[in-house]
């Protein structure tokens, strides 16, 4: 039985007072929920006020990105060492953003996963088909050569560690979820993706969320489908109500 897994991306947003004001606000929505896990993925400057708010809760704190050395002359980047030091337990890796506007590649990201995996961090992957890939009819191609790469000299053992976020690109902050029937196909043939890699039991057990536009109004209908274990979720993240009945919808 997989467990979801409900993780906040904040993107760049909020500021350290924002983030102490709302991990108040969250902590009271969340109490008493153990049926899923909640993350929440800020900026690296508000990591210390989310580490130090959620002391003693359910609420994991993760980070966006990391960088694949383990120190030395990347001036802007930090390390994953750097991240556990902090108290971070999970990092996003690979999101649509990343790979658009900041040159991120299936290599980039198979080195970012192997280094977190290495010095003890979950990482969230992220994967997703361009809008025009889906016209083409090649969205299982892309998602099957993402996962390959992404994931490459990643042992089945690591893969315990990693969640897969299923992300649309093109229903990322535009306001178009996927249908709950393209977003059970698509987690579902990355779980076939997984399977032919590592194995069914593997395929299995990983857990393999949804991302794009889920919000308070469509989370319970996606969180239903067999093969969705949970959201990454961006701009409905940002205010607690509407993540707290995100959450509640994954119990
Ligand atoms: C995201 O940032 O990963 C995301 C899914 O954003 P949104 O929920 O705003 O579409």
């Amino acid at each position: 039985m997989r467990r979801k897994v409900i993780a906040g991306n904040w993107k760049m947003n909020k500021t350290p007072t924002e983030t102490k004001l709302f991990v108040e606000e969250l902590k009271a929505v969340s109490q008493n929920k153990n049926g899923c896990d909640i993350v929440i993925c800020v900026p690296f400057v508000d990591i210390a006020c989310a580490v130090e708010g959620t002391k003693g809760t359910n609420i994991k704190v993760g980070a966006q990105n990391v960088h694949f050395a383990p120190s030395g002359a990347y001036t802007g980047e930090i390390s994953a060492q750097m991240l556990l030091d902090c108290g971070v337990e999970y990092v996003v890796i690979g999101h649509s953003e990343r790979r658009q506007y900041f040159g991120e590649t299936d290599e980039t990201v198979n080195a970012r996963v192997k280094a977190a995996l290495e010095a003890g961090l979950k990482v969230i992957l992220c994967i997703g088909e361009l809008e025009k890939e889906r016209e083409q009819g090649i969205t299982a191609e892309i998602l099957g050569k993402q996962t390959k790469i992404d994931l490459l000299g990643v042992t089945a053992e690591q893969m315990k560690n990693v969640i897969i976020a299923y992300e649309p690109v093109w229903a990322i902050g535009t306001g178009k979820t996927a249908t709950t029937a393209q977003a059970d196909e698509a987690c579902g043939l990355v779980r076939g993706v997984i399977s032919s890699l590592y194995g069914k039991e593997t395929a299995e057990n990983t857990i393999i969320q949804y991302g794009g536009s889920m919000n308070a109004k469509n989370a319970s209908e996606l969180l239903a489908c067999v093969n969705v274990d949970g959201g990454l979720i961006g701009g409905a993240s940002l205010k607690a109500p509407d993540f707290g009945v995100i959450i509640n919808a994954a119990q």
